[in-house]
């Protein structure tokens, strides 16, 4: 199975994607776990994103996928995977299904993680990474809106999507109806 998760920062999507992964027995992948490893390390990747990511901008696109695809070729990912954090953009996606379609695989499942923005804000706030600071979170907030919103209707338009309310309940809860949906899909072909 492969499954994107799309919502704003705070919304759970890390914590959701790890759950999954353990369930499904697939690895999940967030495009900002591996930028943050890579400006740590100091790469070449790193150095160029570490600005972008300082001031809560995206990074450029040609990065980030290098960097992706490099990791969904390998074996570990060949039953499938979780995407947290990327796609991000509609150019993002449209280029993550060309991939794909080059490889004569399709998305089977995209989750929209929908939480209102005063919650949000209440559990970064408490969230503590340096990215995570107010001004950086509005900046991110805004990306979201602007950047990432447009992809759910890319996706819908394609009828992968579905949406999970994701601000109320605990992370079981949250759980609970991810795998409910999971449960509902039509067998996976490829
Ligand atoms: P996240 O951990 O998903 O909140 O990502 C942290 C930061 O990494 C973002 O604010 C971006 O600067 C960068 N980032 C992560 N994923 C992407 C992506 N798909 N495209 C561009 N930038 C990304």
């Amino acid at each position: 199975m492969r499954i994107v998760l799309i919502g704003p920062p705070g919304a759970g999507k890390g914590t959701q994607s790890a759950l999954l992964a353990k369930k499904l027995q697939i690895p999940h992948l967030s495009t900002g776990e591996i930028l943050r490893a890579e400006c740590t390390q100091k790469t070449d990747v790193g150095l160029k994103a570490a600005e972008f990511m300082r001031q809560g901008k995206l990074v450029p696109n040609g990065v980030v996928q290098e960097i992706l695809f490099r990791q969904l070729i390998q074996p570990e990912c060949e039953a499938g995977y979780i995407l947290d954090g990327f796609p991000r953009t509609v150019p993002q996606a449209e280029g993550f299904d060309n991939w794909l379609q080059q490889r004569g695989k399709t998305l089977s499942l995209v989750l929209e993680f929908r939480v209102t923005d005063e919650v949000l804000y209440e559990r970064l706030a408490s969230r503590g990474r340096v990215d995570d600071d107010d001004e950086i979170i509005r900046e991110r907030m805004r990306q979201y809106h602007d950047l990432t919103r447009p992809l759910l209707d890319y996706y819908k338009g394609r009828g992968v999507l579905n949406v999970i309310r994701a601000g109320k309940g605990s992370a079981d809860e949250v759980f609970a109806r991810i795998l409910q949906i999971i449960d509902n899909l039509p067998q996976a072909t490829n």
